[in-house]
């Protein structure tokens, strides 16, 4: 098996007194893509900030390529080798795409200069749009930027907070194959939080599901694809007609 990019053993986390992660194991390998799966409040945000160091687990432990990140600050986290792309995209609207994607670069002259390639070639959409202020770009411009820049931080891992987040499914459908291009091509192994379910395993190696912040499901993609019809059920409460 590739070497393990991301491994949480029976974690728990939460907010103050409110346990939201109970015994959450996952693990991402590098070249993989894990979609991660649940209805809202299921814990798949809480799990993605636990990772990045945003939040201490309370239990459990998460390693970082083979490095226990107990203790750690998130920008220690990021150092190495979280890159994360959270739900809001989190980019400064007020300066450009091209001050953006330099914030996230790291290393020397020349891995800045390979990254910053790497990243516009996977988007090469966001070249004319170097100049633009984030804040100008529409919904699906902003997302390629956010990923972007994250992969200009050359990350061993990514993790992708709902993707799909207010884009067009045509957008979305464009996206997640360069997220699966980001894991077979760059070795990234990448963990994508994400509501198009089916979509989501179309491209994803593995998948695991969690609901009420435990994992009810955890197989390969074509595994879970044969219970999505009850998945997507759960989300809405036993409702057939759910999301996508
Ligand atoms: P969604 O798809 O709605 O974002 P999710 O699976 O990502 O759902 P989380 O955002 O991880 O779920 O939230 C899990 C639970 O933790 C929810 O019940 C939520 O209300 C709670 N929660 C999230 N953030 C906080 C916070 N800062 N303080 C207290 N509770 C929180």
């Amino acid at each position: 098996m590739a070497d393990v990019v991301v491994d949480l053993r029976q974690v728990h986390a939460g907010y103050g007194d409110v346990v939201v992660l109970r015994d959450v194991s996952v693990t991402v390998a590098a070249g993989e893509v894990v979609a991660l799966l649940g209805p809202n409040g299921a814990g798949k945000t809480t799990t993605l900030r636990a990772i990045s160091g945003l939040l201490a687990p309370t239990a459990g432990s998460i390693e970082v390529c083979g490095r226990p990140t107990a203790g750690m600050a998130p920008h220690r986290v990021a150092l190495l080798g979280v890159g994360h792309v959270p739900e809001e995209r989190a980019l400064f609207a007020d300066l450009t795409a091209e001050e953006n994607l330099r914030l996230g670069l790291r290393g020397t002259r020349a891995e800045r200069r390979a990254a910053r390639s790497r990243a516009l070639d996977l988007f090469p959409e966001l070249g004319r749009l170097l100049g633009r202020r984030a804040g100008s770009l529409s919904g699906g411009e902003q997302q390629m930027l956010s990923l972007a820049r994250a992969l200009a931080g050359a990350p061993k891992c990514l993790l992708v907070d709902e993707l799909s987040l207010g884009l067009a499914p045509v957008i979305v459908e464009r996206l997640l194959p360069i997220v699966r291009r980001i894991a077979t091509e760059g070795g990234v192994g990448v963990l994508v939080v994400e509501q198009h379910v089916r979509m989501a395993l179309s491209v994803a190696d593995r998948a695991v599901v969690l609901s009420h912040g435990r994992v009810t499901l955890d197989g390969t993609a074509a595994e879970v694809a044969a219970a999505a019809d009850a998945l997507e059920a759960s989300y809405l409460g036993g409702d057939a007609t759910g999301p996508r």
